[in-house]
């Protein structure tokens, strides 16, 4: 008689680690529920992650709008991070001849060494709306 042998080579479940003894190599759990499971807390972790990226851009876009509102077109970076501003988190950036041009959403300027300069609202059109 033989007695069942674990394969210690078998791969493990990604959500509680058990082996996964049969079916195809590529499986990466054990069962549905393992599956469910992963996907959700994944699904969950993900949308943590964006929901804090994105409330970082609207607290950068809050205060690039505010001083538009007071009449301000250029800061000091250092006076930006006094705020709050998160200098890396920006929509867009590209070079346009010499100078840094970026976006926060709709919040155009221009980026120097010390500098954040140039702010100017950037209407745009996005397709469906006017
Ligand atoms: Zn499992």
């Amino acid at each position: 008689m033989n007695a069942y042998k674990l394969d210690e080579s078998a791969p493990r479940c990604l959500e509680c680690g058990d082996p996964i003894p049969y079916g195809r190599s590529d499986r990466k759990y054990c069962c549905d529920k393992c599956r469910h499971r992963w996907h959700n807390r994944e699904t969950r972790r993900l949308h943590r992650r964006n929901a804090r990226i994105i409330g970082i851009l609207e607290k950068n876009y809050g205060i690039l709008e505010h001083l538009l509102k007071i009449g301000v077109d250029s800061v000091l970076k250092t006076d930006l991070v006094q705020m709050g501003f998160t200098l890396d988190f920006l929509t867009s950036c590209r070079k346009v001849g010499r100078r840094m041009v970026c976006r926060c959403f709709d919040i155009r300027y221009e980026e120097t060494e010390s500098q954040v300069r140039n702010l100017s609202f950037d209407r745009f059109s996005l397709d469906g709306e006017d």
